[in-house]
């Protein structure tokens, strides 16, 4: 991708991020925007670092195993966000500083246990399925409580709060009542844990639906290096 378009798009996401946080009387510096560059080359992430961007998304392990190698002297902050399967952990655990998409107790152990004892404590998100969709990945939202009870639990882990993917729609209202109860999740396990910060919901599309929300992470992957063909 050219970079001046790369620019182009970075500066019109970050205004975008700038004008929603306006909207819901909120500072733009507590919205991260996670830039999510799976399928795109480590040269895009380069690129986006040298225009700002330092927190990177990636979904796929095996390819961003291969862009952490090549960018290891990148001074960025690798986020993963995929599904995760158990014979994935420990690689997950060595080379990511973020998981967003924990969502059972057999992969929080894992990720725990495997943890390096140099690295700092593996940050993390339980992935809600807000959306009551059968095939979508993501705790039930009545079985989060028990989950984040034993993720605290976890010496290696530090539990963050909650990510969601709901199911699309271009609807503003339907977008915003998803969001909302994902921030009610959140809001009812404060109780068990009060120092729960993060709320990472939002992508390209819906955004200020996230935003006005509550997002204190947006993932954002089409609207910085754009279109993918996978
Ligand atoms: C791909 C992906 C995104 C980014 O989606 P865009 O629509 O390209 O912004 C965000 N979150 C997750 C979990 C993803 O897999």
């Amino acid at each position: 991708m050219d970079e001046r378009l790369l620019a182009d798009n970075i500066a019109k996401l970050l205004e975008r991020v700038r004008l929603a946080a306006e909207k819901s009387q909120r500072a733009a510096g507590d919205i991260r925007v996670l830039a999510v560059s799976k399928t795109h080359p480590a040269e895009a992430i380069r690129a986006a670092h040298r225009h700002g961007l330092d927190h990177f998304g990636e979904s796929y392990l095996q390819e961003a195993l291969a862009k952490i190698a090549a960018l290891a002297e990148l001074p960025v902050t690798w986020h993963f966000i995929g599904p995760i399967q158990s014979n994935k952990t420990r690689s997950i655990a060595e080379h990511f500083a973020w998981v967003h998409s924990v969502d059972r107790g057999r992969i929080a152990r894992r990720l725990s246990d495997q943890r390096p004892g140099d690295l700092p404590p593996l940050q993390v998100c339980l992935q809600v399925n807000i959306s009551g969709e059968q095939s979508k990945s993501g705790v039930d939202p009545q079985d989060l409580p028990r989950l984040a009870a034993e993720v605290l639990e976890l010496p290696r882990l530090r539990l963050r709060g909650l990510m969601a993917i709901p199911a699309p729609t271009g609807d503003p209202a339907q977008q915003r009542a998803a969001f909302s109860r994902l921030r009610g999740q959140l809001a009812q396990l404060s109780a068990l844990a009060p120092d729960l910060d993060t709320l990472s919901m939002g992508m390209s599309d819906d955004l200020e639906a996230a935003i006005a929300e509550g997002a204190t992470i947006v993932r954002v992957g089409s609207g910085i290096f754009g279109s993918r063909n996978r």
